[in-house]
Order: structure tokens, then sequence, then C-alpha cells
């Protein structure tokens, strides 16, 4: 199902960049506000310095995919280092096949991991990588965030009924 995440955890910096490379993971690509920062404290960077220099140990690049526009993005990332696709226009999955393209990836060596269901999660099954959904960083979103997270609700009660509940694990199976 094209909105069922296959892998749920709570979220990126619980990803074992060892376990990732076993699985011959090559890259992660991540959305930005509310899973690798917290979208209203975009400073907090530390922890995602942390967690691309063990990405890089083990092999793994990161690469944030984001809806934002280059500007805007690259005034975050670029004083870290971190590249980024911007402009992805997730849901679709373009952004993501543009850095399959740029990196030279092929869809098995890529996880996408997002906070939201109907944007990372669809982008990174409709482009055919593995996804990952994480819980938000932080409960308050702006304003079009929690229009989806009121259909997420909903996805998620079918996913419950249907047979498929959601449950965030602690780390990848
Ligand atoms: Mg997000």
């Amino acid at each position: 199902m094209w909105l069922h995440p296959r892998y749920t955890i709570d979220s990126i910096y619980h990803l074992n960049p060892e376990q990732l490379a076993n699985k011959g993971i090559k890259a992660v690509f991540s959305d930005l506000d509310n899973t690798l920062l917290a979208w209203n404290k975009r400073e907090t960077a530390a922890e995602m310095m942390q967690l691309k220099q063990a990405l890089q140990a083990a092999g793994i690049r990161l690469v944030v995919v984001s809806n934002n526009s280059d500007e805007r993005v690259g005034k975050v990332l670029t004083p870290w280092g971190i590249d980024f696709i911007a402009r992805a226009r997730k849901p679709l999955p373009s952004g993501i096949l543009r850095g399959l393209r740029k990196y030279d990836l092929s869809k098995k060596q890529v996880l996408m991991v997002g906070d939201q269901l109907i944007t990372d999660v669809q982008a990174a099954n409709l482009a055919g990588v593995g996804s990952v959904l994480v819980k938000p960083l932080v409960e308050t979103d702006k304003w079009n965030t929690r229009i989806n997270r009121f259909f997420e609700k909903i996805i998620f009660a079918i996913f419950t009924l249907t047979g498929r509940k959601v449950t965030f694990e602690e780390q990848l199976k």
C-alpha cells in the first residue's frame, strides 16, 4: 500500500548506522523539519552532526530531501556541510529520484526518513525506496502540517482496522 511505511521508529536518531550498512544501505534521505531538526528550533544541530558523522563512518551518506527552496534549506544546512535536494515536491517521487541520479544510487541502497505519511512516506513509496516513518520531534506544527496530521490520524485508524497497525519501534527491524 502506497501510504504504509516499511519501517516505523521513534526518531531518525535511533537509526543504527552499522545495521543499515549490513542491509546494504548507502544513503539515508531525510526530511528536514521535525525529522532532523525541530521546525521551530533549527539551531539545535549538534545531534544532526553526530548522526551525519556516524553514518559517514559506516559508509552512508546523509541527504536532506525537502520541499522548501534551495535558499531556505541551504541557509540551514550549508553551514553544516550537509547535502540536500530542495523543492523535492513530496509526495511526488521526483525529488527522491533526482537524489538517486545525483548520487548514483539504486533504490535498494536508500532509505527515506520522514515524520509525515502523506508527504515523506508516500514520496518514498512512489519512488520505490524504503520508507521510514518517525515521530515528529516536536508536537507543535505549522498550520499546513496540522491539516496533514488530521488525515494521518484517519489513515492510522484504517491501518489498524485492516490489521496493519503502525507501531513505533525503538530500532529498525
Ligand atoms: Mg517534516
